[in-house]
């Protein structure tokens, strides 16, 4: 089925056997002071699963080029010595690694940096302009002197690469980082020959790529543009499509085409933009790279691609060379091997959250991922078969439970998975009906098949007793939450349902007040008022952020087809009411603003400070607002999100039966509901069995 994707492709010296690279990631690993062993073990699992090519983490190419501490610098603090052993570990599997090389400019957060020799760390940029997140630092600009030495830097880095055994570096040239900066008008004001016209603008990516090139004339050199910068006032497409020319001739291997910077209001890489919304910007500049007199430099198109069959899609009338995926070999080390070999059921789907990845590298904390607890934490949690093979019991098919259950699996323990519905999921079910969400059935979907072929028991539809469970050499608990109790008055009125009656079943149309502003309660809102038909949200987003949005793989594929189809928007007036804290207060840092943004968009209301829910009565729920006034808020139907309370009533029993066990997730702690946390603390429970 994935004729183009398994195909040999060339990428200047490198032959390289089918066309999924793995896009750039910063885990944190890169400065683990461990001789490189742990970022080994992360790329030598992505390499064995079939990555054609790794592109490393963001490597600066000097001090100053650093984005915060958590970023390695060649000759520095043993960082050679590390990316020695990564790339060796590639290599051991048969896969190639390209080192990005890596200059954060203005985006360098050095609040208490210090550089190789001890002084305060700078932030330089090519104009003295800070950006919105920079903590009051602002850049230094460049001397002259200062462009010319950071050009040769990245030469440098580029030869420590091809020392170190690297096949290849990618330069990057996307995001805002400095390279795209000093194209930009909105970042780049100088009037010396690094700026003032748009061709000295394009100057230093002209220079960096040409030194590069000349420091590492046998390695595989490819560039990483940004293919939108998606800032008013910045660089148009014309300005990169001219930028692409002036690169052509310079020997580049290939164009890898980012989108967007990250201070853009654009929402690029979450789960509410629709799938393969940028293919448009890659198959613009192919047609540039094309019509070019070096039509054979490769083109590689990414961002918001799951699963391997919209890879296909995009590769398949030959205009792309490659797909870069990053954030879904998180998620799935093996999603290549494992789609190539047409399984595509067990591939354990990127949904897209961010909560376990971006969230954590944007404030330097250890990256994973939400559905593959593993990742980049391979050599603590190793895949080695158990020694000492048990009878594990997993209470609960939610993703707490589904982590556990799939870890001991794999590792031969006998498994059995038992879950009250009837059908696995828990709160990814739910979540799998928002607009937005529907990945989320994908690593339910995995879990399911990864656990039929490991021939471990599911039992669906009755809740395991103690009596189940007696025989039991380990008990999981990951029973997840109930929706909490609530005690308004009016709240047994038939119109008053719980979050998990309306995304099941719907509401009719009217208007509808939320009782709570949590995630869960933001989720409602969107599955009330956006419209479950990708192609329509698709046609939505373009309009809204006034750019071009591919719908070449919008709903193509089965688990992209609405569960719940509503294909118009059903008409709600919603209202969200809150007591305190935040919107939308659990939804990740990077989410956050997409999701509440798409509310406002859609007219929901959000009524935060509320003293008191009075009482509710048919069509209105009664407050007390902020102010303290008692205020009426249209409500044909009255949705409950106010929080959960943890399932755990097995406890007792199992205390009592004297049986192993650990409780994970929600039913330890749900005070917050933390995916994150929930699997992380799965995987740690079923290892320490
Ligand atoms: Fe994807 Fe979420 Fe995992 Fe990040 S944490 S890789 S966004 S599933």
């Amino acid at each position: 089925e994935l004729r183009t994707v398994a195909s040999p492709w060339t990428l200047g010296p490198l032959r390289l056997p089918n066309r999924v690279v793995m896009g750039s990631m910063h885990t944190g690993l890169e400065v683990r002071d461990d001789g490189g062993v742990a970022m080994a073990a992360f790329y030598r699992e992505r390499a064995a699963g079939g990555a054609a090519c790794i592109i490393t983490g963001g490597i600066a190419v000097n001090d100053e080029a650093r984005g915060g501490p958590d970023f390695a610098v060649f000759g520095v603090d043993g960082a050679d010595d590390r990316f020695r052993t990564a790339v060796a570990a590639v290599h051991d599997e048969g896969g190639t690694v390209l080192a990005q090389l890596f200059h954060a400019g203005r985006y360098a957060l050095v609040g208490g940096l210090r550089d190789r020799h001890g002084r305060p760390q700078r932030a330089v940029a090519p104009s003295a302009l800070p950006w919105a997140a920079a903590r009051g630092v602002v850049p230094e600009e460049l001397t002259a002197d200062e462009v010319e030495r950071t050009v040769a830097d990245f030469a440098t880095a580029a030869r420590t690469a091809a020392d170190l055994g690297f096949d290849g570096v990618e330069i990057m040239a996307s995001e805002g980082y400095l390279v795209n900066q000093f194209q930009s008008p909105l970042t780049n004001l100088r009037d010396d020959e690094w700026g003032g016209t748009p061709a000295k603008r394009r100057r230093f990516a002209v220079e960096v790529v040409r030194a590069v090139r000349a420091a590492v004339p046998d390695l595989a050199v490819t560039i990483r543009l940004s293919g939108a910068d998606l800032m008013p006032g910045s660089s148009t497409d014309e300005d990169v499509d001219a930028l692409v020319l002036d690169l052509l001739p310079l020997g580049l291997d290939a164009i890898s085409v980012g989108i967007g910077w990250h201070e853009s209001r654009t929402p690029t890489i979450q789960a509410a933009v629709p799938h393969g919304a940028w293919i448009e910007q890659a198959t613009r500049i192919a047609d540039v790279v094309r019509a070019s007199d070096h039509p054979h430099v490769a083109v590689i198109a990414s961002n918001r691609m799951t699963d391997l069959r919209d890879g296909e899609a995009v590769l398949a009338d030959g205009r792309i060379d490659a797909v870069a995926l990053a954030r879904p070999f998180l998620a799935d080390a093996e999603i290549v091997a494992r789609s190539l070999t047409g399984r595509f059921d067990l591939v354990n789907t990127c949904i897209g959250c961010n909560q376990a990845c971006l969230d954590r590298s944007v404030v330097g904390a250890p990256v994973s991922c939400l559905v593959n607890p593993r990742a980049a934490r391979e050599l603590l949690f190793p895949l080695r078969p158990t020694a000492a093979p048990k009878r594990v019991d997993v209470v609960g098919g939610g993703p707490a439970g589904l982590a556990a259950a799939v870890d001991a699996a794999r590792r031969g323990h006998d498994v059995r998975l038992w879950e009250a519905a009837d059908v696995l999921g828990g709160q990814f079910g739910l979540a799998a009906v928002v607009p937005g969400k529907e990945d989320y059935a994908g690593p339910v979907q995995a879990a399911r098949a990864e656990l039929a072929e490991r021939g471990a028991t599911v039992h669906l539809g009755r809740p395991a007793t103690i009596a189940d469970l007696a025989d039991s050499d380990a008990v999981v608990l990951a029973s997840g939450v109930v929706p909490r109790e609530v005690t308004i008055p009016g709240s047994d009125l038939p119109h008053v349902l719980t979050y998990e009656q309306t995304l099941e079943d719907g509401v009719p149309p009217g208007s509808v007040a939320i009782v709570g502003g949590g995630g869960i309660g933001v989720d409602t809102a969107a599955f009330l008022t956006e419209s479950s038909d990708e192609a329509v949200r698709a046609a939505e987003f373009a309009a809204r952020w006034d750019v071009p949005v591919s719908d070449q793989l919008v709903g193509d594929l089965p688990q992209r087809q609405p569960t719940v189809p509503r294909t118009v928007r059903p008409g709600h007036q919603v209202t969200v009411l809150r007591r305190s804290g935040k919107f939308g207060q659990g939804v990740g840092l990077t989410s956050r603003w997409v999701a509440l943004g798409r509310l406002r968009d859609a007219g929901v209301r959000m009524v935060g400070g509320v003293q008191e829910y009075l009482r509710i009565e048919p069509g209105r729920l009664w407050i007390r607002d902020e102010a303290g006034a008692e205020v009426a808020v249209p409500a044909d139907v009255v949705v409950l999100c106010a929080g959960q309370e943890a399932r755990d009533d097995l406890v007792t029993d199992l205390r009592s039966a004297a049986v192993p066990f650990a409780v994970v997730g929600g039913a330890r702690d749900a005070r917050s509901v933390d995916a994150v946390r929930a699997t992380s603390e799965a995987l740690e429970a079923v290892r320490a069995l």
